[in-house]
Parts: structure tokens; C-alpha cells; sequence
């Protein structure tokens, strides 16, 4: 059997209530995510690799790389409502680190801050919270073209740090699987993601797959859906962006609230193999009910 070293980098709550100076602070200058590490932070970014080398270290057939990048905003307690693109500009890290390579990229990134703060606090105070997903068109109609070069320059930072990461994890002689959450924002909660496809809205986490198809041999994808069709459609996506010569694997979750039925889950495992997926691995083998796990050997069996 191959043993993957799935590893969660940047989510460290840990590391970030001992040391909040690692972590994103927003466009008010607060730093309200300890458990978000900002991937523009250089100590950041030397804890990466230091921990990519350690799990390589340990044998593994790869290092399975989660949260290797910035991170969506999910707030625990809201007493107001945010509609999606608020929660987008709130989440953005505007610590002196990506202001600097947002600045380097030729984007004036105080403009972008002052622009988040005017919106996002302008919702705080009574404002309407905007409606509709986040796309790069609804992105600039409602902050603005400094907003949107300075979410993209964000790019930059994750592509060069997952660079180093995979080749220090090569390095020791294993290989990364690179992960990213869009999946999860999408469809964690119910099986039911929003219309765009993971591969096409990576980029709001600063994931730009093109530019990391050339640089990491393996990625996995979060089809976090209840609909067959839908992770096939994810999984193609996911080649067109990366590269069809790259290994690509698809992440299913067994049982609620995915899949209520053995049949479903070999129809998924079927969508995903048939869209070019190498690969299918199952979320998560300590949360799910025996009978559950039950499902795995027919969608295994294909
Ligand atoms: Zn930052």
C-alpha cells in the first residue's frame, strides 16, 4: 500500500496565538484570524518547508499538501450579515508582507486597503451586504480594479511558496499532492457547490493552477458534491488548468452529505475516473460510521 503524509500547512492556531505577528490581518489593520498564517510572512514560509521536509522524511509516498495557501474567511460567530463578496474583501491580508509584493507587482495595494475597509466597514454599519457570488466581473463592479490586481497579486506569493515547498518535498524523495480549499468553500456544508467550478475559482485563494501545473507533479481535488456529473465536470476542469500529463486525484466523501447511497458513490468514483481522475481518495476515515465505510470497495472495484 502507498502512505500519503496529508498535512495541514498554514491552518495553525498553535503557532499563530503564540506568534499573532505570522498571521493575515485585515484591511483595519486587525488580526482576527490567529489560526490563518499568512503565506507572504517569511518565518511563514520557513515553516513550510521545514514541515514539508519533515513529513517527506518520515517515508511517505507523497506529502499530501492542505491549506498551502491563503485562506477563506469562516467566522464562527457573525451578528452581521456578509454577503459573499464582503466576506471575500475581509479575508484579504493586508499585512506589510503582501503589501509589499502586492506593491513590487506594480499594484497600489494602500488604494485596494482603503477600498476593503470602505466597503466591508460600510456593511458593519448598516450597509446592504452584496449579493451574488465572487467572480472577477461582480469583484471589480462592486471594489474596484485595485481590489481585484491586488486579490491576483496574490497569486505570486502562493505559487512561489508552493515552488519551494515541492521541491523540498522532492528533495527528500517523495513527491506533493497539492490541495486546495475551493472545493471545500463550495460544497462543505451540504453537498451542494456553487455554480463555478473549483478549478475556475481557485484563484480567489491566490491558486493559480496553470502556473502550478508546471511545478507540482500531483493535486487533488475537493468534490465535495452530492451530483456525479458535477464531480466529473470538477475533475476535468481541474486537467484542462494543471495539464492532462499531471496526476490529478479526486477527494469523495462516502456518506452525508455527499453521498446517501453505496450506487452514488460508485457513480461519482465512475464520473471522476472518466474525467481523466488518476486516483480517488476518501474524506474523512476517522469521521465516518462503519456502515459508511462500508460503500468503499465497490467504488474501488471499478
Ligand atoms: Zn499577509
Amino acid at each position: 500500500m502507498k502512505l500519503h503524509g496529508w498535512t495541514v500547512f498554514l491552518r495553525n492556531a498553535t503557532i499563530g496565538t503564540e506568534h499573532p505577528d505570522v498571521t493575515v490581518r485585515d484591511c483595519f489593520g486587525d488580526r482576527g484570524s490567529l489560526t490563518d498564517l499568512c503565506p507572504a510572512h517569511p518565518d511563514v514560509r520557513d515553516y513550510a518547508v521545514a514541515l514539508a521536509r519533515a513529513v517527506a522524511r518520515l517515508g511517505v509516498d507523497s506529502v499530501v499538501a492542505e491549506s498551502l495557501h491563503f485562506r477563506p474567511l469562516k467566522p464562527q460567530r457573525s451578528f452581521v450579515p456578509l454577503g459573499p463578496m464582503d466576506a471575500y474583501l475581509f479575508a484579504l491580508c493586508f499585512c506589510d508582507y503582501c503589501m509589499r509584493r502586492a506593491t513590487d507587482l506594480g499594484v497600489n495595494a494602500e488604494v485596494a486597503r482603503e477600498e476593503c475597509a470602505r466597503i466591508v466597514g460600510g456593511v458593519f454599519d448598516g450597509d446592504p451586504p452584496a449579493q451574488g457570488e465572487v467572480t472577477r466581473a461582480a469583484l471589480t463592479a462592486y471594489a474596484g480594479p485595485d481590489v481585484v490586481a491586488y486579490a491576483r497579486a496574490r497569486s505570486e506569493t502562493v505559487t512561489t511558496l508552493v515552488s519551494e515547498v515541492a521541491s523540498a518535498v522532492a528533495g527528500e524523495g517523495s513527491k506533493l499532492v497539492f490541495i486546495d480549499s475551493t472545493g471545500a468553500v463550495k460544497g462543505y456544508t451540504d453537498g451542494l457547490p456553487t455554480p463555478g467550478l473549483a478549478a475556475h475559482d481557485a484563484w480567489q485563494l491566490g491558486v493559480d493552477l496553470v502556473a502550478l501545473g508546471d511545478l507540482v507533479p500531483a493535486f487533488g481535488v475537493l468534490a465535495y458534491a452530492r451530483d456525479a456529473a458535477r464531480v466529473a465536470d470538477d475533475v476535468g476542469a481541474y486537467l484542462r488548468s494543471v495539464g492532462k500529463d499531471r496526476e490529478v486525484r479526486a477527494v469523495l466523501r462516502p456518506g452525508y452529505p455527499d453521498s446517501d447511497s453505496t450506487d452514488r458513490l460508485v457513480a461519482k468514483a465512475r464520473g471522476a475516473k472518466a474525467a481523466g481522475a488518476l486516483a480517488v481518495d476518501f474524506y474523512a476515515y476517522g469521521l465516518v460510521p462503519h456502515p459508511v465505510l462500508d460503500r468503499i470497495p465497490a467504488a474501488l472495484s471499478l
